[in-house]
C-alpha cells in the first residue's frame, strides 16, 4: 500500500445510493461531458476510493490493522502452499507515553508519522508495513530466509535509534523501538492469531529485558505448537491409518 491519497476525495456523509443510481440512469451512455468519464468509471473510482479509505491509517498513511490482517491471511495461504519463509515483526515504540506527556500529543503524532515513513524506507516494496495499534507497527516480510531475519530487524532497530525526529522548529527527538518477531511455520497451515501471539511473546521479552532490542522466534520443529499440529493433522485419522495393499495381502 502506497501513501498516496485516495484517487477520489469521497465525501462519505454526502454519499447516497440514490445519487449513484440516478447518475447511472442519466449518464450511462454519454458519460460526463466535461471530464469525458463514464458513469461506470466514476462509480469504480468511488469504490476504489472507499476501499482505500477502509484500509488506510489516516495519521501515518500506512495500511491499517484491517489491511494487515488481510495480508497476513494471504501470507498464511502462501506459506502452506509453497513453504515460503515469511517473517512477521511487531514493533513498539519505547516509552512513547512520556513523549506525549512531555511534549504534547501533536509531537507524539509527528513521531508516529516520521517512524512510519522511516519503516517504509527500511524495507523492500514487497514487504507490508502497517500501523497495528496506537504506537505499534507490524511488518510482514515474505521471502525472508531465517538467516536474514535478525539482520533485517537489527537494521530497522538501528535506523530508528539514529533517526532525528523534528517535532518543532527547535525541538528534535530520538526514540527507540523494541521488536519481536516470528517466522510462519513452513508447510503448516497456522492461524493469524497463533502467529501474532508468537511474535508478541518475543516483543514482550524485548520490553522486559530492557527495550531497544530484538527477539525472534526462530522456525524450529518445536516452534510448531500442538494447536498448529492439530490444524494440520485434524483431517487425518492417525489412530486408524489406511491399510496398505501389502498388509492387506499379508492379512489375507
Ligand atoms: P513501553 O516502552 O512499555 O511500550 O511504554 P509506552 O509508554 O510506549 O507504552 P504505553 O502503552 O504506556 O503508552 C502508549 C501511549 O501511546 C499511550 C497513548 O496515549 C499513546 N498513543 C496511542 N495512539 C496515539 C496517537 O495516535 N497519537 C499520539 N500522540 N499518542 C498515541
Ligand atoms: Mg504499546
Ligand atoms: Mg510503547
Amino acid at each position: 500500500m502506497t501513501s498516496q491519497p485516495p484517487a477520489i476525495p469521497v465525501d462519505l456523509h454526502a454519499l447516497r445510493l440514490d445519487d449513484a443510481r440516478a447518475l447511472l440512469a442519466h449518464d450511462a451512455q454519454d458519460g460526463d461531458r466535461q471530464t469525458g468519464e463514464s458513469a461506470l468509471d466514476y462509480l469504480q473510482r468511488l469504490i476504489d476510493g472507499l476501499c482505500e479509505l477502509s484500509l488506510r491509517d489516516p495519521l501515518t498513511g500506512l495500511g491499517n490493522r484491517r489491511h494487515f490482517h488481510g495480508v497476513l491471511g494471504r501470507s498464511i495461504e502462501a506459506v502452506a502452499r509453497t513453504g515460503d519463509s515469511v517473517l512477521l515483526l511487531l514493533l513498539d515504540i519505547d516509552r512513547f507515553k512520556s513523549i506525549n506527556d512531555t511534549h504534547g500529543h501533536l509531537a507524539g503524532d509527528q513521531v508516529l508519522r516520521t517512524i512510519a515513513a522511516c519503516l517504509t524506507r527500511c524495507v523492500r516494496p514487497v514487504d507490508t508495513v502497517a500501523r497495528y495499534g496506537g504506537e505499534e507497527f507490524a511488518i510482514i516480510l515474505p521471502h525472508c530466509r531465517p538467516a536474514f531475519g535478525q539482520v533485517v530487524a537489527e537494521r530497522i532497530r538501528e535506523t530508528i535509534a539514529a533517526l532525528p525526529i523534528a517535532v518543532a522548529p527547535m525541538l528534535t527527538l530520538q526514540v527507540t523501538v523494541s521488536i519481536g518477531g516470528a517466522f510462519a511455520p513452513e508447510w503448516v497451515r497456522s492461524t493469524a492469531d497463533l502467529w501474532i501471539e508468537r511474535a508478541d511473546q518475543q516483543l514482550y521479552r524485548a520490553k522486559t529485558d530492557g527495550r531497544n532490542r530484538i527477539y525472534l522466534d526462530q522456525p524450529r520443529e518445536s516452534a510448531v505448537s500442538a494447536e498448529e499440529k492439530g490444524l494440520l493433522f485434524s483431517q487425518l485419522d492417525l489412530e486408524h491409518p489406511p491399510q496398505s495393499a501389502a498388509s492387506d495381502r499379508a492379512n489375507a
